[in-house]
């Protein structure tokens, strides 16, 4: 990836912020955000980026009106593009994330009159649009549980899973393929249908390993087909061969410490987006074209 001098050269018009945006959205035809066809859909002459859409369904003759922004999470914006692109990329760039205010001072400076509120809302808007794919993991995956929140994280894990040591932490599940993608998210509970759910969901029957610790609620996996091993952690085991969950381990750490050392406090309501944030970071991490690649799914 770029350096920020050279997006900043790169993106230093709102012209070109728009074109680059209309080819990531669509790189072959022009697609109207409501009805979504490609046919009947004109170029208004007077305003560059907009178009009306004649479909029948939007309206036929009087048609529907849209801008290269609507649909997208810069929908009715009065920042610049320039600004909000800026705002995408350093989160991008920024390994242990950013938190708003960090993200506030780089981009408008220390004594700007411009509201903090703002940032912290296009940092949440670019969060919702790292959604991943849903795709199953292959190959060695490991899968593990933890817990966020609270002041208990030095305490050992097995210490605070279950019991009155989770009481106002939000529980949160992971699947990480060494070296390929993680999948994450918040659950309800830790209860085995929860987490034979996920399992099932993200984890693919051709996996030649599935590595947990010995939480009881993955003691079906085996009889479900999967390749399952588990590791002792209760009993201070770790590693046993290929059988640990130290890729998955390292990636909560990263996003613990990202939410602890930055965000100072997340409230259950945006954790999924953090956690969007931190997997697509990680699973866009060799993609040279990874900005690109999110500018074509800003649609909301
Ligand atoms: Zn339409």
């Amino acid at each position: 990836m770029k350096t920020i001098d050279a997006f900043d050269k790169q993106f230093a018009t709102e012209e070109f912020c728009r074109a680059f945006l209309a080819k990531a959205r669509w790189p072959k035809q022009v697609e109207c955000p409501r009805c979504h066809g490609t046919q009947k859909i004109y170029k208004l002459k007077a305003r560059p980026y907009h178009w009306v859409c004649k479909n029948a369904c939007c309206g036929g003759r009087n048609g529907y009106r849209f801008s290269i922004l609507t649909g997208t999470i810069f929908q009715d914006t009065k920042i610049p593009l320039k600004i909000w692109f800026k705002i995408g990329y350093l989160m991008l760039i920024a390994k242990k994330g950013i938190s708003a205010l960090q993200m506030h001072r780089v981009i408008f400076g220390e004594d700007s009159g411009s509201d903090y509120h703002t940032t912290w809302y296009m940092c949440h808007r670019w969060r919702s649009a790292m959604k991943g794919e849903a795709i199953q993991l292959t190959g060695e995956v490991e899968v593990d549980e933890t817990f966020i929140g609270g002041r208990e994280k030095n305490k050992h894990k097995s210490r605070r899973i279950g019991g009155s040591g989770t009481t106002g932490k939000v529980a949160v599940i992971g699947a990480i393929a060494r070296k390929g993608m993680v999948l994450a998210k918040v659950i309800e509970n830790t209860d085995t249908q929860t987490l034979n759910q996920f399992v099932r969901q993200t984890v693919s029957e051709h996996v030649s390993l599935v590595a947990t610790d010995e939480h009881s609620g993955y003691r079906h996996l085996k009889k479900d087909g999967y390749p399952h091993e588990t590791v002792k952690h209760g009993k201070g085991e770790y590693v046993r061969g290929l059988v640990h969950t130290s890729n998955l381990d390292s990636f909560w750490s990263l996003f613990k410490r990202g939410i602890m050392g930055s965000f100072h406090h997340v409230s259950k309501e945006y954790l999924p987006l953090y956690l969007n944030e931190f997997s697509y970071r990680h699973n866009n991490r060799k993609n040279p074209e990874v900005f690109l690649d999110l500018l074509t799914t800003c649609g909301k």
